[in-house]
């Protein structure tokens, strides 16, 4: 287990959302968060795990969990209750969800419990209320009121008993501001220790993509040291992006683990289709991807699509090269000739690295995390004009510029970096400059500058010739 992990999400002050199903906590989730950023299904029960998005709102950073559909509140002394017999049955899915709800309301600076204006109070509202009442750090939010008819129930939710109702709808946003203003006037009240100086550093966040059962809900495990996901042998037991915030080694991280991409043609409706959906939307919020490769069952055409996707999306990427524990009679050439194999397989990324793990036995996960953020400090390297000037001389010494047509040899003009994170260059050039010449220089750039796991870009701009009559 990777110790050096602080998992206790201690950067960031937290707001917990509870409540019964169905209440609109995941749409909350998204208006607070203000991305699409939870899959939201009217099966109830769809969103079965915790996730994490960090809102800022005035001058204060909070984490913002949702704990998922959870129909009651873990009774209050959960723990003590576990007995010999319940500790060696395998847990359930339920007790697994009820777990997670006891170490989020246990983490939480602050619950929020939504309950919904369109059924008014239930008897598991009230379950909630009783656990909460008393307690001076919960807040009591009534969700879908869109419209006045619903407006005049908001002074029933006064019967839990946990004070004043905050009225919102989450679904056009009526009241999300006011309760914005109220969570964090309330976070401003905890003693200082609980908001941290970390606050204001952005993390950096990091996804983990790859085949249904490839051991990506495994390896996140493993990252994290402690079960805060549900994993399973059945395919989609993840069905939505989750997002979890820790720190390693001092450097916020948000990862986010999704249930994989499947082809299009193989999803038929509902939540697959969904979690297809947010599955790619994953990369574009992800500053790095790891993606998971099943050892036992190779690249797949599925794996090469994905991959190429983040290549033209531009993401840092490592290559997690997964169950190595079940590789047969291995050799010490054997990663050698396997690591072989996957390039070929992926030969847009040559550049990504690759990490044989064994996410079960926890065999180098740090490794990837370690990669991952060497993918991003990579990225993040800029590089003076000076010194890309030297390294053409010194590259074009041996190499002339090839002819991508024309008669006359190409001249390059100018070779700059303009943009960092992900690294692109510009090359001014007078004449028409060969393709394979710009991958020669791409080439070039890794061997002298490193990019390990950083995608590179290099544009060609032209000048004309001068046509003086
Ligand atoms: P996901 O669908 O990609 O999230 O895959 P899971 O993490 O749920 O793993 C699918 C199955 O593969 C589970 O039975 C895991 O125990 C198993 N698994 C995951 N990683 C490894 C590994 O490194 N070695 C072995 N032997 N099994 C693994």
């Amino acid at each position: 287990m990777p110790r050096s992990l602080d998992t206790s999400l201690e950067a960031l002050p937290h707001v917990v959302l509870v409540g019964r199903m169905n209440v609109g906590k995941s749409t909350l989730f998204n208006r607070l968060t203000g991305e699409r950023r939870a899959l939201i299904s009217p099966l109830p029960g769809t969103t079965r795990d915790r996730r994490t998005g960090t809102v800022a709102w005035r001058t204060t950073t909070f984490s913002l969990i949702d704990t998922g559909g959870v129909e009651a509140p873990p009774p209050k002394r959960h723990r003590q209750h576990l007995t010999a017999s319940t500790l060696l049955a395998a847990p359930t899915v339920e007790t697994l969800v009820e777990q997670q709800t006891e170490t989020a309301l246990k983490d939480a600076n602050l619950i929020v419990l939504v309950v919904s204006a369109s059924e008014g109070v239930l008897p598991q509202d009230r379950t909630w209320a009783k656990r909460l009442r008393g307690q001076s750090n919960a807040l009591l939010v009534v969700n879908k009121v869109d419209n006045y008819r619903r407006a005049a129930t908001v002074p029933d939710f006064f019967s839990l008993g946990l004070g004043a109702p905050f009225a919102v709808s989450a679904a056009n946003g009526r009241g999300s501001g006011d309760l914005l203003d109220a969570i964090v006037d309330r976070l401003a009240d905890l003693p200082p220790k609980k908001v941290t100086a970390n606050q204001t550093m952005e993390p950096l966040t990091l996804a983990i993509l790859g085949q249904p059962n490839s051991g990506k809900s495994t390896l996140m495990n493993a990252i994290l040291g402690e079960h805060r996901m549900i994993t399973s042998a059945v395919p989609h037991t993840t069905r939505e992006p989750i997002d979890v915030l820790f720190t390693y080694r001092g450097q916020p991280l948000l990862l986010i683990d999704t249930a994989g991409i499947r082809r299009k043609a193989h999803v038929t409706r509902g939540v697959e289709a969904s979690g297809v959906k947010a599955s790619l939307q994953t990369v574009d919020r992800a500053d790095v991807i790891l993606l998971v490769i099943d050892l036992m069952r190779g690249v797949s055409r599925q794996d090469q699509r994905l991959a190429s996707y983040m290549a033209e999306h531009r993401k840092g990427l490592v290559i997690v090269a997964n169950k190595w524990d079940l590789v047969a009679d291995k050799k010490p050439e054997t990663m050698q000739a396997l690591e072989h194999g996957l390039r070929r397989a992926l030969p847009g990324c040559n550049w990504a690295p690759i990490v044989f793990t064994s996410a079960l036995t926890q065999h180098r996960v740090p490794q990837t995390i370690e990669a991952a953020l060497g993918a991003h400090t990579s990225g993040a390297l800029s590089l003076s004009e000076g010194t890309l000037q030297q390294f053409l001389k010194t590259v074009t010494k041996h190499h002339l510029p090839m002819k991508g047509g024309g008669v006359r040899h190409p001249k390059i003009l100018s070779f700059k970096q303009v943009a960092a994170n992900p690294p692109q260059f510009e090359i001014v050039v007078r004449g028409e400059l060969h393709p394979a010449y710009v991958k020669f220089l791409e080439h070039r750039l890794r061997q002298h500058f490193g990019f390990t796991g950083a995608p590179i870009t290099i544009t060609l701009k032209t000048k004309r010739r001068r046509i003086i009559k």
